[in-house]
């Protein structure tokens, strides 16, 4: 059985909200087309507590955009963006979210970021993704969301080492670009790693061909 792993589609990284990602909202209608496809669908959502490291506004002496360092960890500082229980937090309207047989939280530790969506980004705690996935005896997964150039990216290189067969779609995740090639580098690296980045398009057609 394959797995559809829907990272992040929250209102805050839609255009509109705290941390946008360009084009996030054009996302809706191709991961709900691709939902149809997959048994298993699976989603994560960011889920901050107010006081969380990675908010520059907790640190007076930054601004957005700032790197601090956390031990070995470096950590950009970003707006406040999904604040537990917020609107910002939700999931963006119109989203199949009745099919996400179950949702994940990341990054609710205050002191660490999480943008992987199985691990924090020092390894210490597990999402419960990984355990999840096994228990269910799931060896391929796809990822769709936001964004290519974080959560989606570190998710990808991280589910790879886990042993997981992965696909992305390229057309079902947007980048934040905090420099513009960020987005195309993050899907060389997953290449580079053994993720297959295809299009939705494409991947209809070879499903019909298989039918
Ligand atoms: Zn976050």
């Amino acid at each position: 059985m394959k797995a559809l792993i829907v990272v992040d589609m929250q209102n805050d990284f839609m255009p509109s909200g705290a941390l946008p990602t360009k084009g996030a909202d054009a996302l809706v209608p191709v991961i709900n087309r691709l939902i149809d496809y997959f048994p298993l669908v699976l989603a994560t959502q960011d889920w901050h507590p107010k006081d969380h490291n990675s908010f520059a506004v907790n640190h007076p002496e930054y601004k957005v955009g700032d790197v601090i360092r956390e031990g070995a960890i470096e950590q950009i500082l970003w707006p406040v963006h999904c604040v537990q229980n917020t609107k910002g937090a939700e999931f963006v309207k119109g989203l199949r979210i009745d099919r996400f047989e179950r949702v994940f939280h990341k990054g609710i530790d205050r002191m660490v970021d999480s943008y992987s969506t199985f691990f924090d980004n020092a390894h210490l705690r597990e999402t419960g993704l990984a355990e999840y996935l096994h228990k269910r005896g799931i060896k391929e997964i796809a990822f769709v969301g936001v964004a290519t150039d974080y959560c989606v990216l570190y998710s990808v290189l991280d589910a790879l080492e886990l042993g997981f067969q992965v696909m992305v779609f390229a057309d079902g995740c947007r980048a934040i670009n905090l420099r513009q090639a960020d987005g195309e580098e993050a899907f060389e690296k997953m290449t580079q790693a053994g993720a297959v980045v295809v299009t939705s398009s494409d991947f209809f057609s070879s499903e019909q061909g298989d039918c």
